[in-house]
């Protein structure tokens, strides 16, 4: 399996340390060529398995050689058609090596991109020992898609200052905000009787919470009216009876504060509606995961010299909120600031999913250059 042959090329490229345990996590350490006292250890993570809407196995994947900009028909689906006009990312691609997959499944660039970046890196850094740096860190990790990879990550063994997923899109992309997120359920309680005799008796659990729904629309921000920093609230799944109906949100922001408001505000809601209508409420909120800014504004060296290493790779920084969590958000928060690198993936969790060999080698560029920049700064 991939995590067993990335452990055994990991050992022959000439890494040490090397342990894949028994939760699937493969970890190894490209031993220092630093002579400086106190160069921090620093990590990179990626994941292996790829996103479980789409199938991800049996794939056949493509390269397309000198992309000149043309319609790539993939050939197992007629209407799996990579189109220039349809996508922005393509229009730097021109004379690259593209891949893709043949239209059936995804590609898995996300995130083999990354996996193939880290390893590149490590390969160089291996046969380059001239080149100064730190100690480093590598992760190969299972189950990221299903927000679970972190859980048995340890971050103490792993023994890293901090720690990048490279698990990004376009070249220059650095992503160190994400969304703070609390799961939120609402369960109004009504009186079922006998609808042939219900007459000022019946309190219906389902009316409610449909008012509550039709209220937070029209009220509150909702995914399909949010974007950029934007948090929304999402009623996402629904269990009615007349007797009890319980109602499930999702709730996004980028700020704690935002995140209390959107749910005392949905708190007001649901109880003036049971009130108005007779019945009853209860509210229970769980925190899901934090906004890895938090940690990062305190560690913030970790996003700098990741800005400076793409700047020295030649490329344009980019960064933008992530609307949603990543492995990073978690693991900022277990002791480890992690934030997030490019690895060239593009249309991930689709079988468009795209990459191209230049995007995977300016990722593993960057690599390279920031193990530098942590040896000279860190
Ligand atoms: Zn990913």
């Amino acid at each position: 399996m991939l995590l067993a042959a990335l452990a055994a090329e990991l050992r022959a490229l000439g890494a040490v340390d090397v342990v894949l345990d028994r939760y699937g996590y493969v970890t190894a350490t490209v031993p220092s060529t630093s002579r400086r006292p106190h160069v921090p250890v620093i990590g990179f993570i990626a994941h292996v398995d790829t996103s479980p809407e789409m199938p991800g196995a049996g794939v056949r994947p493509l390269v397309h050689p000198r992309y000149d900009g043309r319609d790539l028909v993939l050939p197992d689906a007629p209407d799996a058609v990579l189109r220039f006009s349809e996508d922005a990312a393509l229009g730097a691609q021109l004379g690259h090596h593209l891949v893709t997959a043949s239209g059936a499944t995804l590609l898995g660039a996300d995130d083999k991109a990354g996996i193939t970046a880290i390893m590149s890196a490590a390969e160089y850094l291996l046969t380059h020992p001239e080149i100064s740096h730190g100690a480093v860190r590598i992760a190969f990790t299972p189950d990221e898609e299903i927000g679970r990879s972190a859980d048995h990550f340890d971050v103490e063994r792993f023994g890293a200052a901090c720690a990048y997923t490279v698990d990004g899109g376009e070249c220059g992309e650095l992503e160190f905000e994400s969304f703070s997120a609390d799961a939120m359920e609402i369960a109004f309680h009504g009186f079922n009787t006998h609808p042939g005799y219900a007459k000022g008796r019946m309190v219906s659990a389902i009316r409610m919470a449909a008012a509550f729904i039709d209220a937070v629309s029209r009220e509150m921000l909702t995914p399909d009216r949010s974007d950029g920093y934007d948090g929304y609230i999402h009623p996402h799944t629904l269990d009615a009876s007349v007797e009890r109906t319980t109602v499930k949100l999702l709730v996004r922001d980028f700020a704690d504060g935002g995140l209390r408001e959107k749910e005392r505000a949905a708190e007001r809601l649901a109880r003036e509606i049971a009130l108005r209508e007779g019945g009853r409420v209860e509210i229970a909120v769980r925190a899901q995961y934090r906004n890895m800014r938090e940690v990062l504004n305190r560690h913030p060296g970790v996003v700098e010299h990741a800005a400076e290493a793409i700047r020295r790779t030649g490329l344009e920084v980019r960064t933008r909120p992530i609307r949603g969590g990543t492995d990073g958000s978690r693991l900022s928060f277990m002791g480890l600031p992690t934030p997030n690198l490019f690895a060239g993936q593009h249309n991930i969790h689709s079988r468009l999913e795209w990459t191209s060999a230049e995007d995977m080698a300016a990722s593993a560029r960057t690599i390279v250059e920031l193990c530098r920049v942590w040896e000279e700064k860190g």
